[in-house]
């Protein structure tokens, strides 16, 4: 049995170089960038009103004041997008908006706000307030210089970075491609929802709620078909997932009992087990494997253990396999509404709602096959074997449902 920081250490050390595609910006959201993305421009690219007002030089208008205010003769007008063609000089002003280039003369801008317009003379504007050169103006570069690095390998596309990238001019990017990934599961006693059941069988959950996290972690899963505890079907069903997919996660028949097949059926087809067993709860079955330089994930059948482990185990491969830099699930400081306790030798990863105040509390009764409670949850917390956090203190809460 190995820790899960040496586990995912291992399965990150077996994952491929990601393979790069080259993708348009607007399909790029929570794509992974392999390539740092350097900006063709300057932003803004020009000097450009932060106001809608009057572009002037501020030594013109040095003592206006409410009683004393200023008169400027006005030029025109330049609206964003426009080019002012003349001139700014001493004594004069141009009507402009948020967004308008600043014209050649100027030094700043004066709000709407802080002048009056002249009754019958549409040709003069009042200032009323003083500004400082260089007021309400946005500077040629002052968000991003010409060159710098607008995104970096690793990072993904989140809005904020789309709508940076969208700015410099940027149309498209390179990304990590997306891994297909065959989804298996295992039980002779498992029946797809919407057939009947007979005495003894049960729904079959893993398959739908990984292939859920699967996307989420943007991957994309082929779902395959039930499979019997027979090793030669489950033979039969890793060789087809294994032909079609990159990688291939199991669910089910990873532990020590006679109808526990995964394990054997992978190394029938030359597959090789680099570890089994991870000092996790829930979770503990779980087989990792290589087989002609793709990878295995042999997750336990328990509906919780199975996303669980996922979470911990899966996700960071999914992610770093498309070329991510992070690949932890985001976290959270929160406060415990209620003790939490791990009296057992394994670490606990608790289920546990984490509200939008903050308040951390146990989404219900923690059983591995307990559905309801990871249905509850939108987050886990890491409890050390024989621990107990009282109620009142700050845990860190590693969210998925984000
Ligand atoms: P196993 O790991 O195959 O021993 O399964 C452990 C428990 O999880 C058993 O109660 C199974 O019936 C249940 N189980 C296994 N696979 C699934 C599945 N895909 N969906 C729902 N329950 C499952
Ligand atoms: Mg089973």
């Amino acid at each position: 049995m190995i820790e899960l920081e040496d586990a995912v250490a291992r399965i990150l050390s077996a994952l491929p170089v990601p393979q790069a595609e080259i993708i348009s910006l607007q399909g790029a959201h929570r794509r992974i960038l392999v390539e740092p993305v350097s900006s063709p421009a300057s932003l803004p690219g020009f000097d450009n009103s932060a106001m809608d007002g009057y572009a002037l030089r501020a030594r013109d208008v040095a003592a206006a004041g409410a009683d004393t205010p200023i008169a400027l003769r006005l030029l025109g007008r330049v609206a964003a997008g426009e080019v002012f063609p003349e001139q700014v000089a001493p004594g004069t002003c141009v009507r402009l908006f948020t967004g308008s280039p600043i014209p050649k003369g100027a030094d700043s801008v004066v709000m709407q706000e802080d002048t009056r317009i002249v009754q019958h003379n549409p040709s003069e504007i009042l200032v009323t307030e003083p500004v400082h050169p260089g007021e309400n103006i946005r500077t040629a570069g002052e968000d991003v210089a010409a060159g710098a690095i607008l995104a970096s390998s690793g990072q993904m596309l989140n809005a904020g970075r789309l709508s940076l990238l969208a700015a410099a001019g940027v149309a498209q990017v390179t990304v990590g491609r997306r891994p297909s990934v065959g989804l298996i599961s295992t039980g002779s006693e498992l029946k797809e929802p919407g057939q009947s059941l007979e005495p003894g069988q049960i729904y079959e959950s893993n398959r739908t709620g990984l292939a859920a996290l699967i996307r989420q972690a943007g991957a994309t899963p082929t779902i395959f078909p039930l499979v019997m505890d027979k090793l030669s079907a489950t033979q039969d069903a890793l060789a087809k997932a294994f032909d079609q997919c990159d990688l291939v996660v199991t669910t089910g028949g990873a532990s020590v009992g006679e109808l526990d097949l995964v394990r054997s059926a992978f190394e029938n087809l030359g597959g090789k087990i680099e570890f089994w067993k991870v000092a996790i709860k829930p979770g503990r079955p779980f087989v990792f494997g290589q087989i002609a330089g793709r990878l295995f994930f042999g997750l336990p059948g328990n509906p919780v253990s199975a996303l669980v482990s996922f979470l911990l185990l899966v996700r960071p491969a999914l992610l770093r396999w498309q070329g991510a830099e992070e690949l932890e699930m985001p976290g959270g400081l929160g406060i415990l509404t209620e003790a939490l306790s791990n009296p057992g030798p394994r670490r606990h990863f608790v289920r546990v709602i984490a509200d939008s105040k903050g308040a951390v509390s146990l989404a219900g009764t923690q059983a591995s096959h307990m559905l309801s409670s990871l249905a509850a949850a939108n987050g886990l917390v890491d409890l050390s074997p024989q621990t107990t956090i009282p109620a009142g203190s700050s845990v860190l809460v590693r969210k998925w449902d984000t």
